[in-house]
């Protein structure tokens, strides 16, 4: 760590640490993994206007580890797009979804409020530079291998290419020892105050990735919200079992109520 308190690093890292506070919003974003049919988006945005949790989350392009793309294996791109589109006209609710590529970064801000750079492509400088000319806020994730130092000299491409509308998204890193057999990540709760300390930007927890494991979900949330996180982007689906894509983390809309009302509470109380 102790490159992270050098002077040098602070010298090569401005901007990110320099930045005057641009939100004090709580985010709460939740939704499917991935966007599957429209009666599945409506179904979830209809769960979440009535908890009033603002933010809807689905990825219409989805960064999968694999190539190949079928039924079972999602990726809707742009006719994803065209049901959250149709999805914000029937519901009163913001969209968070996926940039994975410079090429779709145009069609993506069209419908976007919030414009997510996954964690595979938080080293894609190229579309870090683009995100710089969106007005939009870019929900930036941590790679499971990166270094405070590495994220914000990410967040710094972005910053420097004129978007200060940075949210950082902590979503677990790769550890010589998880604790199941299909847990590929940790969460790193102890990043949130450690970038709490050197920057105004906002700082969120995707518990769902840190733990590919619905039961974790809720205490992940909750100890990231202790530790300070100003929200959650989660997971949640109409049916978890039968998500196309991550079935094994998605919670129930009961589920994600009972998160959303607990963690208010710990808000209050830290
Ligand atoms: C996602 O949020 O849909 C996703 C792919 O997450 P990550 O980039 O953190 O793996
Ligand atoms: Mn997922």
């Amino acid at each position: 760590m102790k490159d992270l308190s050098d002077q040098d690093f602070i010298n090569n890292v401005p901007l990110t640490i320099t930045q005057p506070r641009w939100s004090d919003e709580w985010f709460r974003i939740a939704g499917p993994c991935a966007v599957e049919s429209q009666e599945q988006i409506n179904t979830t945005c209809a769960a979440l206007v009535k908890m009033s949790i603002p933010y809807l989350r689905a990825g219409a392009f989805k960064p999968l580890t694999f190539p190949y793309r079928g039924p079972t294996c999602y990726e809707l791109r742009d006719e994803g797009l065209q049901i959250l589109q149709l999805a914000k006209e029937t519901y009163d609710i913001k969209v968070v979804t996926e940039v994975t590529d410079v090429r779709n970064v145009d069609h993506v801000e069209e419908v976007a409020d919030i414009l997510q750079v996954g964690s595979r492509n938080m080293y894609n400088y190229g579309l870090l530079e683009r995100l710089g000319s969106v007005s939009k806020p870019v929900l930036l994730k941590r790679h499971f291998g990166a270094s405070l130092r590495d994220w914000f000299g990410a967040s710094e491409y972005i910053i420097k290419n004129g978007n200060n509308k940075i949210i950082f998204c902590e979503r677990g890193v790769s550890a010589p020892h998880t604790h199941s057999p299909t847990a590929r990540f940790i969460a790193d709760i102890q990043i949130i105050p450690h970038v709490k300390r050197l920057t105004n930007l906002p700082i969120i927890i995707d518990p769902s990735h840190a733990t590919f494991d619905r039961e974790l979900v809720p205490r992940m949330t909750y100890a990231a919200v202790a530790a300070g996180a100003d929200g959650y982007i989660i997971e949640a689906h109409p049916t978890p079992m039968n998500a196309a894509v991550d079935p094994l983390n998605a919670v129930t809309f009961s589920c994600l109520q009972e998160i959303d009302n607990t963690s208010k509470k710990i808000k209050s109380i830290v």
